[in-house]
């Protein structure tokens, strides 16, 4: 064990990949100019939102698998420190070594150090999120390390000197033609008259990879769960690619975040079914890999876990936050998301974009560091009908918007607006003189006006007006309304 954090309050964080570039507003704004962009995420999300729907609805008993599953995952984090540890036995005990790193740099470090020992200048990766989490790719070129990504969405990312947008479909932004081009300008002895097919494109992706395949000696993986019964990790993956990776080099190196723990190969039944159908709507994904530290003779000899904290161990101190901590990462709730469809990933600045990331970010990095991202949500509550594990992601959004006006308060040591605000409405509203002599103040908003809605109010109102009309005071208050109608009794 290289450092130790069971049994800390909180640990120390150092994602700088997951801090916020820019504020979520501003992004957006520049995305929902791009009609390209708007035009391939309406496509792509309402695909897999129709497959999504169709599977689900095979199913009768899948309002039974969510209730399970969510049980299973508010179990497995409840007894986060003793699922770790047995998996950390069992692991070893099967020739496996385990590693604990408590933030991006100890990790980075630790990877980069087992790369080097390994001999490899190259390795393989399939995909993981975690690893753009932490900034891994950086890491090992700032070692002379080159990593080439081996899912095909991630290939395209990478060759495109891009950032995935999508937590399953990282290249969700990009339609065929302009894939052609980026591997027409960047793979090496590509095909000069390659088509913007599928097959074609796939071929091409197929015949650059297998010759990395076949020279990587370390593969760098993630997990999609842990087995804390047996040790066994597990990954689930649509193109065979990941196979590869995980069977072929001689060092596999496998990065995850320490709440992907399950206690029992039981609770895995439940996920396989409930993780393909709200990912990407098939029945059963292609390829399911699970391996259990070393078969002698047999797949990879020298087979490492990182267990990665970076302010895990702090989201689980949140009572209500906590909750992000359950998701198996389907992205199911980014494909209804109306915000995610019209500005797509980039705009959240974090590795996690959509729902899920708007919930999970700010609490990974700290609440101030993206602070924008609880707020870009409607709160219409579509992600929370489609989550295969109920996660309450517009409780944990209100709940981190209150979070930050409380943190924000504390630092300009001035009651928030807000309780201004809430404050003087409660003032106003226990005296019905006070409610009246009010109600007709506003009607002066009728000056502001054109017709029935309002376009522009001063600061600080203008926030609200900048992006959206308000309604403009009706002539009448309802008093005066209703004594009107009933001649002179109010
Ligand atoms: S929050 Fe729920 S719906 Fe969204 S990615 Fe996680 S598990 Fe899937």
């Amino acid at each position: 064990m290289t450092g130790t954090f069971l049994g800390m309050p909180t640990a120390p964080r150092g994602v700088g990949h997951l801090r916020g570039a820019e504020p979520f507003p501003a992004a957006a704004r520049r995305a929902l100019a791009d009609s390209q962009l708007r035009r391939n995420l309406a496509k792509a999300t309402s695909t897999i939102r129709a497959k999504r729907a169709a599977v689900v609805a095979e199913l009768p008993d899948w309002e039974d698998l969510r209730a399970a599953g969510q049980a299973i995952r508010t179990h497995a984090m409840t007894h986060l420190d003793h699922y770790l540890v047995q998996l950390e036995e069992q692991v070893t005990s099967r020739g496996g070594v385990v590693h604990w790193a408590r933030d991006a740099a100890e990790a980075n470090r630790l990877i980069t150090g087992l790369v080097r020992q390994a001999g490899a200048a190259e390795v393989v990766k399939v995909k993981s999120i975690v690893t753009d989490e932490i900034g891994l790719n950086d890491a090992l070129a700032a070692a002379g390390i080159t990593a080439h990504e081996t899912d095909l969405a991630e290939l395209i990312v990478q060759l495109g000197h891009d950032r995935p947008s999508h937590i399953l479909v990282p290249a969700i932004h990009r339609n065929r033609a302009e894939i052609r081009e980026i591997f027409l300008r960047e793979m090496a002895g590509v095909d000069p008259g390659l088509t913007d097919s599928p097959a074609a494109l796939t071929a091409a992706a197929r015949g650059y990879l297998r010759r990395r395949f076949l020279s990587a000696r370390v593969g760098i993986s993630g997990a999609n769960f842990a087995v804390a019964e047996t040790g066994t990790l597990c990954v689930v993956e649509s193109e065979g690619n990941g196979r590869m990776c995980l069977t072929l080099p001689e060092t596999l190196i496998t990065v995850m975040g320490i709440e992907k723990v399950i206690p029992s190969w039981r609770d895995l039944e439940v996920f396989l079914q409930l993780l393909p159908r709200s990912s990407t709507g098939e029945r059963m994904n292609p390829y399911t890999s699970m391996w259990t530290g070393i078969t002698p003779g047999d797949g990879p000899q020298h087979v490492h876990l990182v267990l990665l904290d970076n302010g895990r161990t702090a989201a689980l101190a949140d009572e209500t936050g906590r909750q992000a901590l359950h998701c198996i990462r389907c992205s199911a709730c980014l494909n209804v998301c109306p915000v995610y469809e019209r500005v797509g990933g980039h705009a959240y600045g974090s590795v996690y974009p959509g729902p899920i990331g708007a919930i999970l970010s700010p609490q990974l990095t700290g609440v101030e560091d993206n602070a924008s991202l609880p707020y870009a949500s409607s709160l219409c509550g579509a992600c929370y009908q489609v989550c295969p594990v109920k996660i309450d992601i517009p409780s944990v959004l209100v709940h981190l918007r209150a979070r930050h006006v409380e943190q924000a308060a504390a630092a300009r040591r001035m009651p928030a607006p807000e309780a201004v605000t809430m404050a003087a409405a409660a003032w106003v509203m226990a005296s019905p003189r006070r409610w009246a002599a009010t109600q007709r103040a506003s009607r002066v908003g009728r000056l502001a006006g054109r017709g029935d809605r309002i376009r522009w109010l001063p600061p600080p109102l203008s926030g609200w007006t900048a992006a959206r009309d308000a309604p403009a005071p009706p002539a009448q208050t309802f008093r005066q309304w209703w004594k009107a109608r009933n001649g002179g009794t109010a």
